[in-house]
């Protein structure tokens, strides 16, 4: 049995990856940079959304090394030239499902299967959307999940920020420091946000807080976003308001569904590092926002890429793979 055993891992020996990253945000191509360039020859299967979500907006200028500022489309292509330079195969597919209960591991994708030593799980935090009318044209430019990334667009501009928790008060606040005025609608009168952040944002003298109001249809002309139909869903009557930018912080929802359930979550979602970037199971990573409940940012993903691709490298060194 024990012979049967090896002959089995000789027979399968080279079909088997050492490393598959799944996601091709900023932390998959840089654990793929890492991994290729540690020899690892990484498989990549970069998604439904090829180089991520900043694929979504027109302007990073927080990424260090542009100091112009760059498209985020362009950006992610760069970063995928750089890894398939040092040897990253990658497959603009989804993957389906894995098998983590023995090893070597299994990833599916469209019918496949595809056996590794190690994974890299990178597949990011969605930012959750509204879907209301006009939405969709907007999204990165006039419209944001992220007032970090994109407030410095809307100096002395009038902006909105949708949400009744922490992060709406937390951006509504930071806002303040670009734009002449700040409105925040949530569609109750009772607050998620802790009522110190509540007080902060409230207290402002650039902030106006409207309650029982949703967004029901977004304004835009060609020069892009210029406000708002609000409607109360008490009664359904509506009022419009003029803008130039707006923030929806009404949450994220982490990609993990493919994952069933084989690593440790927390209530939210996000996946949970045990021993430095590694989840509950020997051998598989998580890098990016899919672990981040704070930062998420390019350049943190980035950052978590780099430690993922070291702990697996280490990892599959101390397993002699
Ligand atoms: C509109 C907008 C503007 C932003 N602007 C900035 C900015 O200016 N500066 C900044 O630092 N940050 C910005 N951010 C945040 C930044 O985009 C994220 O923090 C960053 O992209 C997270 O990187 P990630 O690699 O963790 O995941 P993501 O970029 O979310 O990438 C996830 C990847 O996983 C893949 N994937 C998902 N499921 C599967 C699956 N089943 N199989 C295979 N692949 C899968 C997707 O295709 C995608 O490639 C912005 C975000 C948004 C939404």
């Amino acid at each position: 049995m024990f012979k049967d055993a090896i002959a089995l891992e000789e027979l399968m020996g080279d079909n088997i990856r050492n490393v598959i990253i799944i996601g091709s945000g900023p932390a998959g191509y840089t654990a793929g940079l890492y991994t290729a360039r540690a020899m690892l020859e990484p498989l990549m299967f970069a998604g439904y959304m090829s180089g991520g979500q900043l694929m979504l907006t027109s302007d990073v200028e927080n990424f260090p090394g542009y100091p112009k500022g760059i498209g985020g489309p362009e950006m992610m292509m760069e970063l995928r030239e750089q890894a398939e330079r040092f040897g990253l195969e990658v497959q603009d597919r989804n993957v389906d499902r894995v098998d983590l209960s023995e090893r070597p591991f299994k990833v599916y994708s469209e019918g496949e299967e595809y056996l590794t030593h190690a994974i890299i799980v990178s597949t990011g935090a969605e930012s959750i959307w509204l879907g209301v009318e006009g939405e969709e044209e907007q999204k990165g430019r006039g419209i944001s999940t992220c007032a970090t990334c994109d407030g410095a667009f809307f100096k002395e501009q009038e902006v909105l920020v949708v949400g009744g928790g922490d992060s709406a008060m937390e951006e509504a606040t930071f806002l303040t420091r670009f734009a002449s005025k700040v409105t925040l609608v949530h569609r109750r009168d009772v607050f998620r946000a802790s009522q110190v952040m509540y007080d902060r944002a409230a207290n402002h003298e650039k902030i106006e807080i409207k309650t029982f109001r949703q967004v029901k249809k977004w304004l835009s002309d060609d020069s892009g976003l210029t406000g708002a139909v609000l409607e109360d869903p008490r009664d359904g009557s509506t009022e419009e308001i003029a803008l130039s930018g707006a923030f929806i912080a009404i949450g994220h929802t982490p990609i993990t569904g493919f994952l069933e359930g084989q690593l440790e979550t927390d209530e939210e979602g996000y996946l949970i590092h045990r021993d430095h970037t590694m989840t509950n199971v020997s051998g598989v990573f998580a890098a990016g926002d899919v672990v981040d409940t704070r930062y998420k940012q390019a350049i943190t993903a980035a950052g978590l890429g780099c430690q993922a691709a070291i702990d697996c490298e280490r990892w599959l060194e101390e397993n002699e793979h």
